[in-house]
């Protein structure tokens, strides 16, 4: 598709972000651009618009980005994901490991029932921690993970194998 290619080159890469060594992947020059914005919601919408999903959940902050455009296109609804003590009502919680130390992510008790078709969205997956604990959170509420989404991949990092077996698509891939 000749607009991933487009969106790939919208991509900008900043080394040595936010510490030595890290290749940081940036999307707000991808932002920048409306054409290349809208086909990249647009890309997701094509893919989920007829698969019954009821419920787009995403991570902040990146993942808000795109996650509610998408939720409004395919007529559902939207959950965000966010870091402790941010959500005031009652929540679950599920702690991940990262490179050096955990993290946690958390979503309201209440917003996802049971039964529910949930698509998760992100901006990027690295070591596939997130998506895992944000698949954890979804599961425990009684959803069903159809697949994780994200604009880009560091298939390096082997992220996919970390997923339980569930797909994971992605529109770019970097090295
Ligand atoms: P993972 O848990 O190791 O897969 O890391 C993915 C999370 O870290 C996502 O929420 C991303 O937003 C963030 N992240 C890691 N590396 C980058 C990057 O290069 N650019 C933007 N976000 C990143």
């Amino acid at each position: 598709d000749p607009r991933v290619r487009d969106i790939k080159t919208k991509i900008r890469v900043i080394p040595n972000f936010p510490k030595p060594g890290i290749m940081f992947q940036d999307i707000t020059t991808l932002l920048l651009d409306p054409k290349a914005f809208k086909d990249t919601i647009d890309l997701f919408v094509e893919r989920y618009k007829n698969r019954n999903i009821s419920v787009v959940a995403s991570i902040e902050a990146r993942g808000f980005i795109f996650g509610p455009p998408i939720a409004l296109a395919i007529g559902a609804k939207f959950v965000p994901l966010r870091k402790p003590r941010k959500l005031p009502g009652e929540v679950i919680s599920e702690e991940y490991v990262l490179e050096y130390g955990k993290d946690c992510l958390e979503m309201h008790v209440g917003a996802v029932e049971t039964g529910e078709r949930a698509l998760v969205v992100d901006d990027l997956v690295a070591t596939g921690g997130t998506l895992s604990a944000a698949m954890n959170l979804l599961e425990r509420a009684g959803a069903e993970v159809v697949e994780c989404a994200c604009v880009i991949e560091l298939p390096d990092l082997k992220g996919r194998e970390r997923l339980k077996g569930k797909p994971l698509f992605v529109l770019v891939e970097s090295h």
